[in-house]
């Protein structure tokens, strides 16, 4: 062969390589959460809502996927944002507690540093990863490892905890069921990555802000694949709408506030499909918790289900869950295997090519057979627990309670012996006990116990301590 020839064909070899190695490539999708806060599994259109107007969701819902049996793993804040962090159930992390429920504004403790976050795992497949909102993880004015920058994240927007948290002595009693709120009653800190930019933050512009926050971050970010956690600081009281907003909707203040946030995921996804991402990216909208009822109107509906917030019955933790992405997941499914959180972190690990870690108990499953309409998931129980405390147990279609506390602040849980048990798909309202007629799925479940408790071990809870107290200024 020529010389010039032989150089032709090499080249023509190494291109044809390249573009099967190109080819070979496993394309990983970007990956979106976006997590309501105290938004009830009654509160949108899609759910049944007959007064809140959520085009953006119900049409999120017609394109993709809609879940009826979708959980958080816990009935509060923070176990319930660690637990889609770790894919671990809280009791695992330390970040559980019977007393202290959540991280307050006081708090020294965070997620451990030993834990492997969501962001953390997707970073190290070459993932640029921010968060846009409440990380409520770690308070990092009080203790900088809290921050989530330390856990994986390469921005951070938004506040380190609840809106209601840093309460001034200048709001009223019960403000937080008010329909006429103030911002300087509630003193929150917004911080753009380590720097306070707004104290107390204006919260009538919050969900407006994080929107453009995020809409930014997918603009500037789409080259390389993405991670964009966006936890929303609403519908938790105290509520705020927009001027936009506010006054529109015909279930009041908290019907504008969900208007609001189903304007926003508008935005998210006419964002991906104006940069032709939307076919590469996965979007999952959720809830951390049930509605918090006992802010009597300023909070959501759990639809069907019994009781909200702070109760392990299933209007505590069984949330809305709609997947999307455009050429993946098929339009209009409604999805009535259960499925949770901590499903996204494992989910989210192997779309990006990834494992999830294999030194220590991982609880969420893989569940791309039942995105891509593939296959079954096989879950031995779903586990709900109150604090450290296991409550209650489903395994198909029944759930068992070993120990019930309805509402937010009743201060001792009932303990039932034996349990009290449901049918959830003939009565997913939890009314009528069948225990006495089904011994054997008690047993059953029983045996699930045994072995899940066999793979938790205690550590300490993060929720206990707080920054020193200063004493009382002498006169
Ligand atoms: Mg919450």
């Amino acid at each position: 062969m020529k010389p010039l020839a032989s150089l032709v064909l090499a080249a023509f070899c190494a291109v044809a390589s390249l573009s099967r190695a190109a080819q070979a490539a496993p394309a990983v999708p970007n990956i979106i959460i976006i997590y309501a806060d105290d938004l009830g599994y009654g509160d949108l259109g899609c759910y049944g809502h007959p007064t809140i107007r959520t085009p953006n969701l119900d049409r999120m819902a017609a394109e993709g996927m809609r879940f009826t049996e979708f959980y958080s793993a816990a009935e509060v804040c923070t176990p319930s944002r660690a637990a889609l962090m770790t894919g671990r159930y809280p009791v695992r992390s330390g970040m559980a507690h019977d007393q202290f429920r959540v991280l307050r504004a006081v708090s020294m403790g965070h997620l451990p540093a030993d834990e492997i976050t969501l962001a953390e795992a997707l970073k190290a497949r070459g993932y640029t990863t921010g968060i846009i909102g409440k990380w409520h993880l770690g308070v990092w004015s009080n203790n900088p490892d809290g921050h989530p920058q330390k856990h994986g994240f390469d921005f951070n927007f938004g506040l380190p905890h609840s809106n209601d948290m840093n309460i001034t002595p200048v709001a009223p009693k019960g403000a937080g069921k008010l329909a006429d709120q103030r911002s300087e009653w509630w003193n929150a800190p917004l911080y753009r990555n380590h720097e306070l930019v707004e104290q107390p933050a204006d919260q009538t512009t919050l969900t407006k802000r994080y929107t453009d926050e995020a809409v930014k971050f997918i603009r500037e970010k789409k080259q390389a694949p993405f991670f964009l956690y966006f936890p929303h600081t609403f519908p938790h009281t105290p509520l705020f709408a927009s001027k936009q907003f506010a006054g529109k909707s015909a279930r009041g203040l908290y019907g504008d506030v969900v208007e609001e946030l189903d304007w926003s995921v508008g935005q998210i996804l006419e964002t991906l499909r104006k940069e032709k991402l939307a076919e590469n990216t996965l979007v999952f909208f959720s809830s951390d918790n049930g509605p918090w009822l006992i802010m009597n109107q300023q909070g959501g509906s759990a639809g069907l289900l019994r009781d909200g917030k702070g109760s392990t019955w299933e209007g505590g933790m069984r949330v809305p869950g709609i997947a999307w992405w455009p050429g993946k997941i098929k339009p209009g499914v409604v999805q009535r295997t259960l499925a949770c959180t901590m499903d996204l972190f494992t989910t989210s690990v192997k779309l990006a090519g990834g494992e999830v870690p294999q030194d220590r108990a991982i609880d969420g499953l893989d569940i791309r057979p039942l995105l891509f309409g593939t296959g079954t998931v096989e879950r031995d129980a779903y586990f709900y627990y109150r604090g450290l405390k296991l409550f209650a147990v489903r395994q198909g279609d029944y759930k068992a309670h070993f120990f019930t506390q309805p509402g937010y602040n009743q201060p001792k849980p009932d303990e039932h012996t034996p349990p009290v048990l449901f049918n959830l798909r003939i009565d997913p309202g939890e009314t009528f006990d069948v225990a006495a007629s089904h011994p054997d799925v008690l047993a059953n479940i029983a045996k699930a116990v045994e072995r899940h408790r066999a793979t938790v071990k205690p550590v300490k809870s993060q929720l206990v301590e707080t920054v020193a107290l200063q004493a009382p200024s002498k006169k």
